[in-house]
């Protein structure tokens, strides 16, 4: 039997837990400073779904997913990202009729098969949220402060955005012709991906980290230059938002990000205090998404981000060790009637909402105080025969030693252990 993991995907073991909560908690604390409601969709969703959604030609849906066929020759995949599927969830709902203005996030596990490097895994777990319904630009600067305030939260400071707008479809047309005049003359030069790219969506070029391509992108024009009036009036209302808000940004006009349905607004947060100028989410506008999907003319933005690379930032960060979760009590016990009185203890000081924990290996006394003493119980009780029989015994207080004798009754218990802290 072989029990490695598969490449790429990761046990997160309990003693890593406590700051995939802090981060987890950190996102479910500022969707309701929001107003965000969460949505759970399924892990698995028709490939169809990403491949309109996202692009045929886009590199997740073409080379990254878990494509699999069911057993009536279906065509499946494991979720990649998650705006497809809300907007889909969104779609089936009947929302677009009944109630078309939405804030919504999710937090879940997304699969691609990339090269697994440090923060990147084949198995990842993404944070994201999705406001659909309408397109002023107090909701794009909505989205981004939701981003920045989940940060502040987590305490990651160094907080900088990479801002550009990309404009409606018939200015990413037009983008894209400028685009393709522009790489045509040196694409000679440049990698194989990008001389696909050059037909298929000039606009993935600028995704291209290929060493060899970066001088033709360097000089490629910005899409921000090539607005309609309406989108450039859009982009100047969220970036005079962000002012408001004393967001700080910097215009990146080659900010394009990869995946088809993006319009207008894009951005990428990132923090200056990690080493390297690490991305933290990114996302936004989808104006045609549902529209795509078969749905009417509705606008929608979000972003995402992962998990991982926030739990690596936590931990590099962090000065102390992450509080353990400590024990309320642990019960050592002695001989059968010991055992059989602390089981049932036990059960009534958790119904009272203490932590409470046993030895289930019937070992020596000396063994089970070392336990307690590794699972950081708070309080230490020893029952024996003599004690469950009188129902009276001494309660060890950890910290300060100090013992206490009482009545073994659980509201007895319960009492002294809300009394030591
Ligand atoms: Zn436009
Ligand atoms: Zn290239």
């Amino acid at each position: 039997m072989n029990t490695d993991r598969i490449r790429g995907m990761y046990d997160i073991l309990p003693d890593e837990i406590g700051w995939w909560r802090l981060a987890e908690q950190a996102m479910i604390d500022t969707a309701r400073r929001f107003n965000y409601r969460e949505i759970r969709f399924p892990i698995v969703e028709y490939t169809e779904l990403f491949a309109r959604g996202m692009g045929e030609a886009t590199d997740v849906v073409g080379k990254e997913m878990y494509t699999f066929t069911d057993r009536k020759e279906r065509s499946l995949s494991l979720r990649p990202e998650g705006t497809a599927s809300v907007v889909r969830a969104y779609l089936n709902q009947g929302w677009h009729t009944q109630a078309p203005f939405q804030k919504l996030f999710y937090i879940g596990p997304m699969f691609r098969y990339e090269k697994p490097q440090k923060g990147r895994c084949r198995q990842f777990h993404q944070f994201g949220i999705e406001a659909l319904g309408s397109l002023d630009p107090s909701l794009d600067a909505e989205v981004i402060s939701f981003a920045w305030s989940m940060m502040d939260q987590l305490g990651i400071g160094g907080l900088w955005l990479r801002l550009n707008s990309i404009g409606c479809s018939e200015d990413r047309e037009r983008f894209r012709a400028v685009l393709h005049a522009h790489f045509s003359r040196s694409i000679a030069h440049m990698c194989a991906d990008c001389n696909r790219r050059l037909d298929e969506n000039p606009m993935r070029i600028l995704d291209c980290k290929e060493p060899q391509c970066q001088p033709f992108i360097d000089t490629a024009p910005g899409s921000a230059d090539h607005l309609c009036p309406e989108c450039a009036l859009h982009f100047a209302h969220v970036r005079s938002l962000l002012d408001l808000l004393g967001l700080g940004y910097e215009i990146d006009s080659r900010l394009v990000r990869g995946i088809d349905y993006y319009t207008r607004t894009v951005f990428e947060l990132m923090s200056k205090d990690l080493g390297s100028q690490d991305t933290l989410l990114g996302g936004g506008r989808y104006d045609g998404l549902v529209e795509t999907f078969g749905g009417p003319s509705i606008p929608g933005l979000g972003f995402a981000g992962g998990f991982e690379r926030l739990v690596i930032i936590l931990q590099e960060r962090a000065n102390a060790k992450l509080t353990e979760t400590s024990l309320d009590l642990f019960l050592a016990t002695l001989g059968e009637a010991g055992r059989r009185y602390a089981f049932s203890l036990a059960q009534r000081l958790r119904r009272d909402g203490f932590s409470v924990d046993i030895d289930h290996r019937n070992r020596a006394l000396r063994k089970q105080l070392t336990l307690a003493n590794a699972l950081h119980a708070r309080h230490l009780l020893v029952i024996g025969d003599d004690e469950a029989r009188a129902a009276r015994g001494k309660i060890k207080q950890m910290d300060s030693g100090e013992e206490l004798e009482i009545s073994l009754e659980a509201d007895t218990i319960a009492d002294v252990l809300r009394k030591g802290g």
